[in-house]
């Protein structure tokens, strides 16, 4: 099967040291594989979308050397694509309207918590919905956010760097959103919809991103789509907090006055020795074999 990559980052804002780790990963798997490299905008959070700042996320790519192929997506154009996922699988009564806030899915994982007499490890710090509106909507209560009826079971998967995985959703995450309260796409659902559009085979990401692998497993499947393979990277920590670099973060961008240097910062992060090179051009083309030599097959 060709190898179909993709890069997708959300603009927030401009690429910092963080992101630039999963971008070079992510292109040096594709161009060892002999495959193609997609750039996608994930745009559909308005309300974090900073004007602009895909053109410069692309000019970023650009000055690095990290070259793309074929046509960029917006995910913000991809309205009918979502809907028709959504429409198909509310179709085969896959999905419910929900009226639960925050605070009464919260309120309502404690109840329960309580009942069983034992308390459960959240993920990412997040409770799980305990399905309170999975039978319909209390009386006189509206739908706000429309969620998946997520089918029992444990999903299981082998992360290319991580290993072997495994996350039971319905229990870990329980019916997840698809459109949100504010009437925008879920992540989730976006991201499936259009790995399966463009023909994705292999996601390489931030391991941020790992625990919504699962989740994301169980809704290509249920979209008549084969999950892609996956490989979760380091995150960056900031040295001084210890917290994940990232926009939320206020993550310094990238100095692109120096590209090379830059790569090479993301390229030891990666677990690689130096490269000596003067131009990003030449970096990659050493980077690639290497690269190959261990991920490769
Ligand atoms: N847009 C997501 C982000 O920037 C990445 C999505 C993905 O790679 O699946 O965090």
């Amino acid at each position: 099967m060709p190898y179909i990559g993709r890069f997708a980052p959300s603009p927030s804002g401009p690429l910092h040291a963080g992101s630039l780790v999963a971008a070079l990963a992510s292109y040096l798997d594709a161009r060892a594989h002999g495959g193609t490299w997609l750039l996608r905008i994930e745009d559909i959070d308005a309300p974090r979308t900073v004007p602009g700042a895909d053109r410069v996320i692309m000019r970023q790519l650009q000055t690095l050397g990290l070259r793309w192929d074929g046509e960029v997506l917006w995910q913000s154009q991809r309205d009918a694509a979502y809907r028709q996922a959504m429409d198909a699988l509310a179709a085969r009564g896959l999905v419910y309207g929900c009226a639960c806030t925050r605070r009464e899915i919260v309120e309502n994982h404690a109840a329960l918590e309580k009942a069983r007499g034992a308390r459960q490890a959240l993920l990412d710090g997040e409770r799980p919905y305990v399905g309170t509106c999975r039978n319909g909507l209390p009386p006189g209560r509206q739908a706000r956010a429309w969620r998946l009826r997520v089918p029992p079971g444990e999903e299981s998967f082998i992360d290319r760097w991580l290993g072997a995985q495994r996350q039971d959703v319905a229990h870990a995450v329980g019916d997840f959103v698809l459109r949100r309260a504010d009437g925008l796409w879920a992540y989730q659902l976006a991201v499936v919809v259009d790995d399966a559009a463009q023909g994705v085979t292999d996601v390489v990401r931030g391991a941020d991103l790992l625990s919504s692998t699962a989740r994301q497993r169980v809704l290509a499947r249920l979209l008549g789509a084969r999950p892609p393979r996956v490989m979760h990277v380091p995150l960056i920590l900031d040295p001084a907090t210890g917290l994940k670099l990232s926009k939320q973060n206020h993550a310094p961008a990238l100095d692109l006055a120096r590209p090379v240097e830059q790569l090479g910062l993301a390229w030891r992060a990666l677990g690689f020795g130096p490269i000596a090179a003067d131009t990003p051009a030449r970096f990659l083309a050493e980077a690639i074999p290497q690269w190959a030599r261990r991920y490769k097959g």
